[in-house]
Formats: C-alpha cells, sequence, structure tokens
C-alpha cells in the first residue's frame, strides 16, 4: 500500500501546466484556442544547433560526460555570461545542468538550512514557494507595488522581512509573470541589504537578454555589482533566448564552493546533462553570427508582438495594462472587468472566458500561494506563442 511521505504534502506545483491540459482538452473538442498561457516559444531553434546536435550524435557524444559539464561549455559559459555581465568566470564557476529549473532546488539545497529564510518574489515562479517548503526552508514572500505605469519591487517591505534566520533572497530581474525590471538605484540597494546582512542571492535571470528599448542600455546583473560576486549564483538557460525550451540545457553559475555542491547533486540526481547536447550548447555559444541574428530577430518580433497587445488588451473593456520593458509577458489588470461581468474569484473569470472564447491566459493565482499582492486582480498573458495575426484574432474575439 502507497502512503505518501509527509514531505511530499510540501511540494507545490507549476500550475500553468493545469492551464494548458484545460486549453488542449478543449482544443480536443474543436474548440479554436488562443495560447497566452505557457511561456513557451514559438520560434524554431536556431539551424545552426539542431545541425550542431545531429553532427554531434553522428559524432558518437552518446556516453556519460562529467558530471559538471564537459570542459568546453564550461568554458564557453564562462566567457559568455561573465563577459556580457563585466564578471570574471572561469569554468570552476560554472555547473551546466539541464535546463535552469534544476538550479533552484540545487542552489536551495546546497545553501539553506532546515528552519533558515528565503526570501522569494510573490507573484513569481511558483517553483521557489514549493522548493523552499520541500527543502525545508521557510518562506517569506515579498511583493511588487504597481505605480500606474510600472511594477516595483518593495526595498521597504523586503528589509522589513528579514529576521537573523534570514539566509537566501531570491531575486528574478526581468521578472517573470510581472515583464518588471528594477532601475541600477533599487537593484543597488537590494545589493547593499544583501551586504548589510550577509544573504545569499539566486539570480534567476532566464529573462537577462530579453529587454526592450532603451532599458537594455541600463540593465545589469546584481552579480556584477561590488561585493555580490561572491554571494551570488546565477540561473543561466538556453531556454528562452535560443527557443530552446525542450532542449533542458542551463548552468548554475557562481562561487566555486557552492557550484562544487551543486555539481554533487548532479551526480547523485541526474549523472550529467545529455552529452551530444552540451556540444550543440557550445556551438549555440561560438556560432555567434547566426545565433546573436536569431536572437536580435526574435526580439524585434517579441517588441511588435508586446506593443500591438498592449494596444489592443487596453481596447477590451475592463483589461488595462501598461508597456513592459523585458521578456514576453504581460501583466493585465482585469478588477473592473470582473466586476462588469458579476465575478468575484479570478480563476472563475478565466475558465470562463476560456470555454467562451477560447482565449488562455494565467491569473495571479498561478503564481505563488501567498497572495500579498495588492487586492487587484492580475491576468498573465504570454505573446511569445502567438504570432501578431493570432493576437488581432484573438483579441477581436475577447472584446
Ligand atoms: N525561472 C523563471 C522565472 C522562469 O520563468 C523559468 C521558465 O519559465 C525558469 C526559471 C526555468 O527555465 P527552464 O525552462 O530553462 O528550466
Amino acid at each position: 500500500v502507497y502512503s505518501r511521505p509527509e514531505r511530499t504534502n510540501r511540494l507545490g506545483t507549476e500550475t500553468a501546466y493545469a492551464v494548458s491540459l484545460e486549453a488542449s482538452q478543449l482544443k480536443a473538442k474543436g474548440k479554436t484556442i488562443y495560447p497566452f498561457h505557457i511561456g513557451d516559444l514559438n520560434f524554431s531553434t536556431p539551424q545552426v544547433v539542431i545541425d550542431a546536435a545531429k553532427k554531434s550524435l553522428d559524432a558518437g557524444k552518446t556516453g556519460y560526460c562529467p558530471a559538471a559539464g564537459i570542459p568546453e561549455l564550461r568554458k564557453a559559459l564562462a566567457q559568455r555570461i561573465g563577459g556580457d555581465r563585466g564578471i570574471e568566470y572561469t569554468m570552476e564557476n560554472v555547473s551546466v545542468q539541464p535546463g535552469g529549473k534544476p538550479v533552484i532546488g540545487k542552489f536551495l539545497l546546497s545553501v539553506v538550512e532546515d528552519g533558515e529564510e528565503v526570501l522569494y518574489p510573490s507573484p513569481g515562479y511558483p517553483i521557489y514557494e514549493s522548493l523552499i517548503d520541500y527543502h525545508g526552508g521557510v518562506p517569506k514572500a515579498y511583493t511588487y507595488i504597481d505605480t500606474g505605469s510600472e511594477f516595483k519591487i518593495d526595498i521597504d517591505q523586503i528589509r522589513s522581512l528579514i529576521t537573523p534566520k534570514t539566509k537566501v533572497l531570491i531575486y528574478n530581474n526581468p521578472s517573470n509573470p510581472m515583464g518588471a525590471l528594477s532601475s541600477p538605484e533599487e537593484m543597488q540597494a537590494l545589493a547593499d541589504l544583501c551586504i548589510q546582512h550577509d544573504l545569499w542571492v539566486l539570480s534567476d535571470e532566464p529573462y537577462f537578454d530579453i529587454v526592450y528599448d532603451d532599458a537594455k542600455f541600463e540593465h545589469r546583473s546584481i552579480a556584477s555589482l561590488p561585493g555580490m560576486q561572491d554571494r551570488t549564483v546565477i540561473l543561466y538557460t538556453f531556454s528562452k533566448n535560443y527557443a530552446m525550451t525542450g532542449w533542458r540545457v542551463g548552468a548554475a553559475i557562481g562561487p566555486k564552493e557552492v557550484i562544487d555542491q551543486i555539481t554533487k547533486l548532479n551526480t547523485n540526481m541526474e549523472a550529467c546533462t545529455s552529452h551530444f547536447l552540451q556540444h550543440a550548447s557550445v556551438e549555440c555559444l561560438e556560432k555567434r553570427k547566426q545565433t546573436d541574428q536569431f536572437l536580435f530577430d526574435m526580439l524585434a518580433e517579441l517588441k511588435d508582438r508586446r506593443d500591438l497587445l498592449v494596444k489592443l488588451v487596453n481596447e477590451v473593456p475592463g483589461f488595462s495594462c501598461f508597456t513592459p520593458p523585458s521578456t514576453f509577458y504581460l501583466c493585465v489588470k482585469v478588477t473592473k472587468a470582473m466586476d462588469m461581468l458579476g465575478f468575484k474569484n479570478i480563476e472563475d473569470f478565466r475558465r470562463s472566458i476560456l470555454a467562451e472564447t477560447g482565449v488562455s491566459f494565467c491569473t495571479r493565482e498561478h503564481f505563488g500561494e501567498a497572495q500579498s499582492f495588492d487586492t487587484d486582480h492580475y491576468v498573465r498573458f504570454a505573446y511569445s506563442s502567438a504570432s501578431q495575426e493570432t493576437i488581432k484574432t484573438a483579441l477581436t474575439v475577447l472584446k
């Protein structure tokens, strides 16, 4: 007889997948679905990377490889991630991972003792809350402020949450689901706080390169601020930049002592990240002419989608949003629409819209159980897998 161990009760999930399932069940029944619920991309991985994967298979790169990753990829990542952020890393600072997500749990296991507190954003990637709890840490949510023209982290709130038991700050900048980007001053204030209270930082950076307009010129990694490199681990992933979500290649990058622990967890959990994919990932970083062009073109398309979506969403009665500077997520306030239609519960609102119009999005409920964010109701549109044509049709239907 199966009896579930107590600790699994503490494990949460990524509830956006439940929305995907609902949408695909409706699609199977013949309903047209307009997919805005998941941060996957309808772009193909750059051909040069696909060719490199085939080539490495043909070259027999099919056996086990070192748990920390092949030296070529570790070196290439140290150079690129450090170079882009103005930080000196060597391959000793890099542990290759099967995607970005595994870095979260492995970092927590490597740094946090039972009962120590971890600050994390809510709304935020739901895996933070799930894994902090699961691995014996105490989750403490910090939130965002809606200023009317942007979402900002609240440094005073973060300061007020710090106690002698606080060990880690999880910082996701640019952020999912808000599309928020900290100003240099905010980031410096956060870094000062981490240094003052001797906190470790997990800098979750899947969207580091997905920043639009002038914001990209002043955008930094918190790891590059004075005094931060030795207390920060960066979560890097190939998933979003190169439309490689299903490939599962990423890395933890940071101080060697923590990286060594993370690699020890690789040995215990996966042995290594898929060998031939690591060789393809080296080419992804080295064939810059092709892959930089890919990213450049993708960003131009994403920016057009963003501008179109912002304009059309604001034409839907009771929906309002402002233009986010980063990511491919749009956070939309729907309090008025819910009032107009007589909904009290945002999930009822979402399900009803999905059933009637086929427009599928996530709600604030999918981004962490700590419901501290504002009293208004928000939903998230991901525009990474909807073409401009789809956006136009979907928003006409919604309106
Ligand atoms: N962190 C954030 C904030 C994300 O949005 C995601 C993916 O959506 C990840 C981490 C995980 O990235 P990956 O798909 O490479 O595991």
